[in-house]
């Protein structure tokens, strides 16, 4: 009883109140290790402030002009004079924001205009736009795999495919990396009768690796299983129209579903899923991660419909970003570096190194002589492997290539990576 003589349900004396449990200890390995990291003397890989950026390929880090290696920017469309005279427009036109979800007042003009631009593109009768490529890929993996069915993915699968399945109610299991063998034995075992989603990628974007998607959409169809194929590193430079490695390999009639985004060669920010499914506009009604958040600026989807509408049409950009693939991975390949493919497999270069000690040496020399790449380590990476990532882009110029090879060199033998 309180003084007031009103009964109170809580304790008596401060003594009986647990110590508050820091949330944060669980953390303490991973600061532990970063504090080490930076005590070395280098920079923090993943602090790295962009002061100014001057086209796809130069931007301006600590005051120091720098080659960009580790950007999506692999079409180069970020600075096209069209693609960026009609994000302008849009927020003229506009305004700055939607201030709502695409299913109440969030679609403007341009969400269609986008979203009809990719039906062109990718030859469907539909698509949708998400506010993000993370966010097509949790909403339609958790919203068409339910309870009691399956979602059978490659073991080297984007964090974005591993939290769409973690949303969702299906059964989850996991096949080797790009193992044709393993994903039959896999879904061999599983029961005939519930609806099964087999999740590949086109690209894997850690080693730069391309999927044989024409012998595992062989297996699933096999086995009666729906196939979803993310598309995100390959849109604009794989496949007679730029569509991705699933049409490079002629899968257009058996692939059910693509994912794609536009981070990477469209220039901007937002993802989609497109398909022939008769049904697949339901899903704006059942993707929890299109619902319940704000669509696209408007500016945002204006500039990625007309960078789709041109990137039908970028044929010599293409021709060069192979060019300037070939190039990298030849000249890195000569130099004695460590590649995870033999023949350069895509438009992701990247370099394997013995630790996380020396990926982060070599990425801190290279920065320092001007040329900016990605460190990346698991959970991103395979278990116990550090790389240097490099993505090539369409506007790289062969002088520029050299340079970076030239960089690769001196950093490669002061840090002990080559000989
Ligand atoms: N899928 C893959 C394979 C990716 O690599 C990424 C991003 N790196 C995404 C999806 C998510 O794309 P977004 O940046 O549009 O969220």
């Amino acid at each position: 009883m309180s003084d007031d003589g009103v009964q109170s349900d809580l304790p008596a004396a401060a003594a009986a109140v647990p110590a508050e449990r820091d949330l944060f200890d669980k953390f303490a390995p991973l600061i532990a290790e970063r504090e080490a990291l930076l005590s070395s003397g280098v920079r923090d890989p993943f602090g790295i402030v962009m002061e100014e950026v001057k086209s796809p390929t130069v931007a301006v880090i600590k005051g120091k002009e720098t080659i960009l290696l580790g950007t999506y920017n692999y079409m180069g469309m970020t600075f096209d004079p069209d693609v960026i005279a009609a994000g302008k427009e849009a927020f003229d036109k506009f305004g700055t924001g939607t201030n709502g979800s695409r299913a109440l007042n969030g679609t403007f003009h341009d969400h269609m205009e986008v979203e009809q631009a990719l039906r062109e593109f990718y030859g469907t009768t539909g698509a949708i736009v998400f506010s993000t490529g993370y966010q097509a890929n949790l909403g339609v993996i958790s919203a068409i795999a339910g309870k009691g069915e399956y979602v059978i993915l490659d073991a080297d699968s984007h964090a974005s495919i591993y939290d769409g399945c973690a949303m969702g109610n299906a059964e989850i299991v996991r096949f080797r990396h790009n193992s044709v063998e393993d994903l039959d034995k896999r879904l061999g075992r599983l029961p005939k009768e519930p609806g099964k989603l087999v999740v590949l990628e086109g690209v894997y974007s850690m080693l730069g690796d391309v999927a044989p998607l024409k012998e595992m959409v062989a297996v699933a169809k096999k086995h009666g299983a729906m196939v979803l194929v993310d598309e995100a590193h390959s849109m604009g430079f794989f496949g007679p129209n730029g569509r991705g490695v699933y049409e490079d390999q002629g899968l257009e009639d058996q692939v059910d579903f693509v994912i794609g985004t536009f981070s990477k060669s469209v220039g901007t920010v937002g993802g989609f899923c497109v398909s022939n499914h008769p049904k697949f506009e339901i899903l704006r009604f059942v993707c929890r991660p299109y619902i319940f958040t704000a669509s696209l600026p408007p500016a945002v989807v204006a500039s990625a419909a007309t960078s789709i509408r041109k990137l039908m049409h970028a044929h010599n950009k293409r021709a060069h970003l192979w060019e300037n693939t070939r190039q990298l991975h030849g000249g890195l390949k000569r130099l004695g570096f460590r590649l995870p493919t033999d023949e350069p497999q895509s438009a992701v270069v990247a370099v394997l190194l013995e630790d996380q000690t020396q990926a982060v040496a070599m990425w801190h020399a290279l920065l320092e002589a001007g040329l900016y790449v990605n460190v990346a380590r698991p959970p991103a990476t395979p278990a116990g492997t550090f790389l240097l990532r490099c993505s090539v882009c369409a506007e790289h110029t062969n002088e520029q290539i050299a340079q970076v090879i030239a960089m690769f060199e001196a950093a490669g033998r002061a840090t002990g990576a080559i000989g």
